[in-house]
């Protein structure tokens, strides 16, 4: 009998998520066997990683790509570089990239990949040396039909362009289907870098729209200003909303009669932290998540909202930007308080959406406008939450009505089971 690896279940993480597969196995009948095979990741690949730096000191990086399923396509998910990258981190995002994906409909499997690195601390070569240091040590097993990492937090365009051309070098002639979000000179898709941010916003005006409330008259505090908060911010504010507060890993700001965001931009190109911009207040990242507003969106890091801070969170919408970022007893606790919290493999998978745009893109050499990949998103996050909000109405329990995160996950296997039964898997 397979023996639970203690690497992965010691992370309370990759737990958190095997809870919540378990808990979406309960809510609908699912093959068993369907829940006791993605309980475990497919493939992990642990690399190191030496770096020549520029004292020429030669240091050592932990890298991992883990491949969870890839049941209804390719491997796909993005690559994260953070000092707190683990094995366990890792896995858990490679597991929710495939219900990401599943519930999306997208024809992709999930995966994801981390180098144990602060970006921060290292020069551009530097950077540059272990990227396509990596690059090298995954490349056997990722490709356009084989797997396709991505941006995630701590990497960007910029990276994905060296994963690119070492991969590129390798086999001998440019394969831009590789990865996504990347540069659009380099067949990347328009409109990508904003596209989780526009995702998660789609996704605000939709649960808004189920407590009879428009975005234009609401309130919204965002956690995390990076790819995806920044352009929650951006998108949210063009359609008339109030950001009353926005924080960084150093703090956060805060006026209630809302924050320019136009201009907090203009500021952070002189400024790196949000902190010390005018006409606001600084509050911790605490603080932020415990506002009285209409919307919080976390779109930092996983676990923000957990067990000892759920019963001060005020909002009474959740719309999750990050991965992760409530806890699935915390997700619980406050859905059974009234708080609508839309899950991540729901809220954030514009990124993903897009992604796969850019994928099919490169592979038919035919690229499309951003008002056409904007439309295109709007159709995918409107269609997939009606069907989490419908499924929920239908199938969860009074006590349940707001569980959005159990009904999503249940949809996400109920067509896991379908691919797995028709390929012999189950
Ligand atoms: N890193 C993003 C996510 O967590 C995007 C993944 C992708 O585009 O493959 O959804």
């Amino acid at each position: 009998m397979y023996q639970e690896p203690d690497e992965l279940l010691s992370n309370s993480f990759y737990k958190d998520v095997v809870n919540s597969l378990e808990s979406a196995g309960k809510v609908i009948d699912i093959n068993p066997n369907v829940i006791s095979r993605l309980k475990y990741p497919r493939r992990a690949i642990r690399v190191s990683i030496p770096v020549k730096m520029d004292d020429h000191s030669i240091q050592v990086f932990r890298g991992y790509r883990v491949q969870h399923n890839h049941t209804l396509g390719p491997f796909k998910g993005g690559i994260r570089y953070h000092p707190a990258v683990s094995l366990g981190e890792v896995a858990a995002l490679a597991s929710l990239m495939t219900f990401k994906n599943s519930l999306l409909n997208l024809p992709l499997g999930g995966a994801k990949g981390g180098v144990q690195v602060n970006p921060n601390s290292l020069s551009k070569m530097e950077l540059e040396a272990l990227t396509r240091r990596f690059a090298t040590e995954i490349g056997p097993f990722i490709g356009p039909d084989k797997d396709i990492p991505a941006p995630d937090v701590g990497t960007n365009p910029e990276t994905m362009a060296w994963i690119l051309d070492t991969f590129s070098l390798e086999t001998g002639y440019s394969q831009t289907g590789v990865v996504t979000g990347k540069p659009v000179e380099i067949g990347g898709s328009r409109g990508r870098q904003s596209a989780t941010g526009l995702g998660v916003v789609y996704i605000v005006q939709q649960a808004l729209e189920t407590q009879a409330k428009n975005i234009s008259q609401a309130t919204i505090a965002i956690q995390g200003f990076g790819n995806v908060g920044s352009h929650v911010g951006i998108e949210a504010h063009a359609m008339g909303a109030k950001i009353v507060a926005v924080s960084d890993v150093q703090g956060g700001i805060f006026n209630p009669n809302g924050i320019n965001i136009s201009e907090l931009f203009r500021y952070l190109k002189q400024n790196r932290f949000v902190q010390g911009f005018p006409q606001t207040e600084n509050i911790t990242n605490e603080q932020l998540l415990e506002l009285e507003v209409d919307v919080l969106c976390p779109c930092a890091l996983e676990s923000a909202i957990h067990e000892k801070n759920k019963q001060n969170v005020k909002a009474k919408i959740i719309v999750e930007g990050a991965n992760g970022p409530v806890t699935p007893t915390a997700s619980e606790y406050l859905s059974k308080n009234n708080v609508l919290v839309v899950p991540d493999v729901l809220a954030n998978g514009g990124g993903a959406a897009v992604s796969y745009f850019e994928w099919v893109q490169d592979i038919s050499w035919l690229f499309w406008t951003e008002q056409e990949v904007r439309q295109k998103l709007s159709d995918i996050m409107v269609n997939t939450f009606g069907r989490v909000w419908n499924f929920t109405r239908k199938y969860q329990s009074e006590k349940d009505k707001n569980n959005l995160r159990s009904s999503a996950m249940a949809i996400a296997l109920l067509r896991l089971e379908k691919a797995m039964k028709l390929r012999g898997q189950i």
